[in-house]
């Protein structure tokens, strides 16, 4: 267990969510603590300058990115016992999200060191806020593995997955990666591609993966800048109203269940109607009992 925050007010590390384009997507509290801190630890100070410039901020800084941060972090962990307080701000969004900082938080954590959030934009959030993709549940997988091989693998695995999934992409893989999701998901699945959001050239292509591909491919434009990638989940409804997945988890428990049970069990599962699993499992039955259809 961590051991309790200590009292003192002024040893705070602050984490701190800055814009991810636009300047003036940052919170008055975030302008506030930036300059109330001791010290600003950021990603690049050469980037961070001009955020820090535009609101009159001139609180000191320190560079903490991901190849110096573990001696970083101890001449931070000192500060902070001193009973300095610091601010975390990373080049965009929430510090921590696909960027630096988790040793960090970790040893404040274990030394029982104030760490508080001032929470603002994050890049996949705002994606998802405007994908018009079901966000009941989703799960964010950061960036995809950089080979086409290890990237066709992981998609493979969330194939089915129930939840919307969120990806962050860069320029120089963003075709790549569509193309090996249409060749892993089909090209029939839903996805969201948003291009550089709150800056000047923010642009949402929406369709279906064969659509968003070619349009993709087809203007160089569209390759160019930071991408957030939504896609929806696994949730393709057939002609029976069932789900893919739903099938596939009903599929799963009728080789160790008998059907009315494996019915029941999976609408509690999945929330779908147990008459119309029930009808399904009973055709299925005979052909999910052959080895070789599983
Ligand atoms: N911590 C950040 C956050 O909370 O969003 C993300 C940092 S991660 C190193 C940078 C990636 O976030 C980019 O490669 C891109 O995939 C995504 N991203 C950041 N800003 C974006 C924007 N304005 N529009 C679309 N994607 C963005």
């Amino acid at each position: 267990m961590s051991k309790p925050e200590v009292s003192n007010p002024g040893a705070t590390l602050y984490v701190v969510a800055t814009p991810i384009g636009n300047l003036d997507d940052i919170s008055l509290r975030a302008i506030q603590v930036l300059r109330q801190v001791d010290r600003i630890a950021a990603e690049d100070t050469r980037h961070s300058r001009r955020l820090l410039q535009h609101h009159g901020i001139d609180t000191p800084m320190l560079a903490l990115h991901e190849h110096n941060e573990r001696q970083v972090m101890h001449k931070i962990l000192e500060m902070l016992r001193e009973g300095k307080s610091l601010a975390l701000i990373s080049d965009a969004g929430t510090p921590l999200i696909s960027d630096p900082g988790f040793p960090l938080i970790r040893a404040c954590r274990e030394q029982g060191i104030r760490v508080s959030p001032v929470p603002g934009p994050s890049a996949l959030i705002a994606a998802l806020s405007i994908s018009g993709l079901p966000l009941d549940a989703f799960c964010f997988h950061g960036f995809l593995p950089r080979t086409s091989a290890a990237r066709k693998q992981k998609l493979a695995e969330l194939k089915t997955a129930a939840s919307t999934l969120v990806f962050y992409e860069s320029p120089h893989r963003i075709l790549y990666a569509l193309q090996d999701m249409l060749e892993v998901l089909g090209g029939e699945r839903e996805v969201c591609v948003a291009r550089e959001l709150t800056k000047q050239y923010e642009e949402v292509t929406q369709g279906k993966l064969q659509e968003v591909v070619a349009s993709v491919t087809a203007d160089a434009m569209r390759q160019r800048g930071e991408f957030v990638i939504v896609v929806a989940a696994c949730n393709v409804q057939g002609e029976d109203g069932l789900s893919m997945e739903s099938r596939r988890i009903l599929r799963l428990l009728l080789r160790e269940l008998p059907v009315k049970q494996a019915a029941a069990l999976t609408a509690r599962i999945t929330g779908e109607k147990k008459n119309q699993l029930y009808r399904y499992a009973l055709g299925k039955e005979q052909v999910v009992q052959k080895p070789t259809e599983i």
